[in-house]
């Protein structure tokens, strides 16, 4: 049995929140406060090598723990955080809860390299790379066990005023990654000047490329682009096993998606840790 057909099983940290939801809007005072009153928390979504399947990471990603609606995803609130200037406070919660998370269990972590996803205006703080350095020592997190995510489409409107951010966190030891690849309109210069690490493709590429040669034909040149430019790249978004034994075929670095596991609350992020640890132990007796 292979550890991917059990993490998504295993834990059931993704239950639909209330119908009403569907109607629902919230504005900027009802996020400001949840951002105040600490409701945002993270969870984990695995990331594993490929072909391999082996758990190397994740990414941390926010969720509303609505008093009212039960656990919200970013599409609820994200835009308004973006849009305000909420963003800055509330990426340093983001950094600060993902940093201590791995402090309390860095015996298990150590291994392991976690995703944060920054908004591309945290890169107007010229302060970012100090702050987030500052934050990364005083817990004891090595940079390089992190890897800050952008979105390509945002990134590349503002990439003048950017660049020296980036660069600067590149320079405190923290990983770049590109997110969201293949919706914007980077040129391979723009790629080529900004010190990237990884480049996440895009899940419309992913979804059903085992049947779409255009889809396949794309994959094919970023995974020859990525790695050119010595980037590692990821696929996101990997839903059915067809879509994997495609991308097995290409010299894809990692994968994410709910074919593995949904993104998980810490506790259960831990408890697929170890699962991965029995199920390899088991299979080298077999
Ligand atoms: P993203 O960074 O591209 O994150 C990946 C999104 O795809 C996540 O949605 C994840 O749950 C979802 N996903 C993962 N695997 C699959 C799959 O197999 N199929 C499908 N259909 N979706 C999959 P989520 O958690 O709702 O987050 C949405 C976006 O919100 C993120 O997209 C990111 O841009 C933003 N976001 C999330 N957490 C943070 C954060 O802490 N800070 C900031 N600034 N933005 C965040
Ligand atoms: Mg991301
Ligand atoms: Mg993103
Ligand atoms: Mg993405």
């Amino acid at each position: 049995v292979q550890i991917k057909h059990l993490i998504s099983s295993l834990f059931d940290d993704n239950k639909v929140a209330s119908a009403e939801l569907n109607t629902q809007t919230f504005d900027y005072e009802d996020v400001a406060q949840a951002v105040n009153n600490k409701q945002m928390c993270l969870y984990l979504q695995p990331k594993l090598s490929l072909p391999e399947e082996n758990i190397v990471g994740a990414e941390f990603l926010v969720r509303w723990n609505h008093p009212e609606f039960g656990v919200l995803t970013p599409y609820y609130f994200i835009d308004i955080i973006e849009d305000s200037d909420l963003v800055h406070d509330f990426s340093i919660l983001v950094v600060d809860e993902a940093f201590a998370f791995i402090e309390k269990h860095y015996e298990k972590l150590k291994e392991l390299t976690f995703n944060i996803n920054l908004s591309v205006k945290n890169l107007e703080d010229i302060h970012l790379p100090e702050r987030l350095a500052e934050l990364a020592s005083s817990y004891s997190v090595p940079p390089q066990m992190i890897t800050l995510e952008v979105t390509e489409s945002l990134l590349i409107e503002n990439l003048a005023e950017s660049l020296d951010v980036l660069l600067r966190l590149r320079l405190k030891g923290f990983s770049l990654s590109i997110d969201d690849f293949g919706t914007g309109y980077s040129s391979i210069k723009q790629l080529s000047q900004i010190p990237f690490c990884e480049l996440k493709l895009d899940r419309c590429f992913i979804h059903g490329c085992a049947l779409d040669k255009d889809k396949q034909a794309i994959i094919e040149a970023t995974v020859a682009l990525a790695h050119k430019l010595h980037l590692k790249i990821v696929a996101e978004g990997i839903e059915n096993p067809n879509d994997l034994s495609f991308l097995n075929h290409y010299k894809i670095d990692y994968g994410q998606g709910y074919l593995f596991a949904l993104p998980l609350k810490k506790v259960s992020f831990l408890k697929a840790l170890e699962q991965q640890k029995h199920y390899s132990v088991r299979e080298n007796y077999n």
